[in-house]
């Protein structure tokens, strides 16, 4: 058995193919993943995470083009709660009527009662790490739309799927794996793109590596986790940063990380490296004081000089062009990728919009930064290796 990464045609709005019943669509830089036959119809079928803010049009082609015209899904499943994987939520509970669940060491970061544990921009070393004080720490408050994930294991409209709690990443981060065929759906447990990287989160090379770095607060349990997930030895996994990975490939490098974890994917200084933040069921307790070093004021001089530089730069191209896709021809990028390095970088919409679905916004307010990504491409293009 070999492991063969999926294509995925960013552009496109139809569903990718991960196992049997199980598809998934990138939204930028992140994935959601569909549960339930092709056609299935309404009520038939689950979502897990819920993307960006501004990708609920997206899903609702996908699930349309997946499992029929109009087909609302019976449960929305979290793998947990950061801004990535709960952008378009607010916008999909209400056009589909739908229930959430999620942990319940994740519910007060989703209702309202927490903001999760401060990123730590300082470890992992690429742009995505840098630039992660930027992007929203929640919480979103979903009220009684959002429960808790059954005690007995059970997943809500996943029938023959069972959750693992794989925290470490997230207080409430779940797993979701199917024991017939053992494919996993395993969140930001791992990934199989190194995320820190703005580079490689756009060009997803397919390797595994261990949950972002600038946002895992408790790297003790993130350990524990990969090896829970590395012994099920999953025949396929889709993660919520990069490609599908399946076979061989996928259980030797995940064994193999979990077998060099520290090495490998824990950070080598840093915030959280040794101390975790500490939460409990109503939200963050504790969090270990922030490391300020020459180090770090010399970092965030530079992060700070290069997102003022950005903004400058998008101020400029918003004025000056025209809108026209520079996602071909920019470094091997897809026009989608591009769109990625904007909302990796132009985080302020999702911040001030409280992590909600920016699709909701009137028009003026957010359309013009989510276009300005042509903007960023000119920053990206430079080392796409
Ligand atoms: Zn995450
Ligand atoms: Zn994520």
């Amino acid at each position: 058995m070999t492991e063969t990464p999926v294509q995925h045609a960013d552009r496109g709005d139809a569903p990718h193919f991960v196992a049997t019943d199980v598809t998934y669509l990138k939204d930028r830089i992140v994935n959601v993943v569909f549960v339930g036959p092709a056609q299935a119809g309404d009520r038939q079928w689950a979502l897990v995470d819920a993307g960006l803010p501004g990708s609920a049009d997206r899903i609702k082609r996908a699930a349309a083009a997946q499992f029929g015209e109009g087909s609302r899904p019976a449960a929305i499943i979290l793998t947990h709660g950061h801004f990535d994987h709960v952008g378009a939520l607010h916008t999909l509970v209400r056009d589909w009527d739908v229930p959430v669940y999620a942990h319940e060491m994740e519910l007060p970061y989703l209702t309202g009662r927490s903001a999760y544990p401060p990123p730590d921009p300082l470890v992992g070393g690429g742009a995505n790490s840098l630039l992660s004080f930027m992007f929203p720490k929640g919480p979103i408050d979903l009220g009684d739309r959002v429960h808790a994930l059954p005690a007995d294991g059970s997943v809500p409209a996943m029938p023959g799927w069972r959750w693992l709690f794989t925290p470490g990443h997230a207080p409430g981060h779940v797993s979701l794996v199917r024991d017939a065929d053992r494919t996993v759906i395993a969140g930001d447990a791992f990934v199989t793109t190194k995320q820190e990287s703005m580079i490689a989160s756009l060009t997803q090379r397919p390797e595994i590596h261990g949950p972002p770095m600038y946002f895992t607060p408790d790297w003790g349990d993130a350990r524990l986790s990969v090896r829970q997930l590395a012994d099920y030895a999953p025949s396929a996994a889709i993660t919520g940063h990069g490609p599908p990975m399946r076979g061989m490939r996928l259980q030797q490098e995940l064994r193999y990380l979990s077998s060099h974890f520290d090495e490998r994917a824990r950070p080598a200084h840093g915030r959280y490296r040794d101390r975790p933040a500490i939460m409990d069921l109503n939200g963050v307790v504790d969090v270990p004081p922030p490391q300020v070093s020459g180090r770090t004021v010399a970092l965030t001089g530079i992060t700070i000089g290069v997102a003022v530089g950005l903004a400058f730069a998008l101020r400029r191209r918003e004025r000056g062009t025209a809108r026209a896709d520079m996602g071909l021809g920019v470094g091997g990028l897809g026009g989608g990728d591009v769109e990625g390095v904007n909302h990796a970088l132009g985080i302020d919409l999702a911040s001030a919009d409280g992590g909600y679905d920016a699709s909701s916004r009137p028009v003026g307010t957010s359309t013009g930064d989510f276009d300005s990504a042509q903007g960023m491409s000119s920053v990206a293009s430079p080392s796409p290796s």
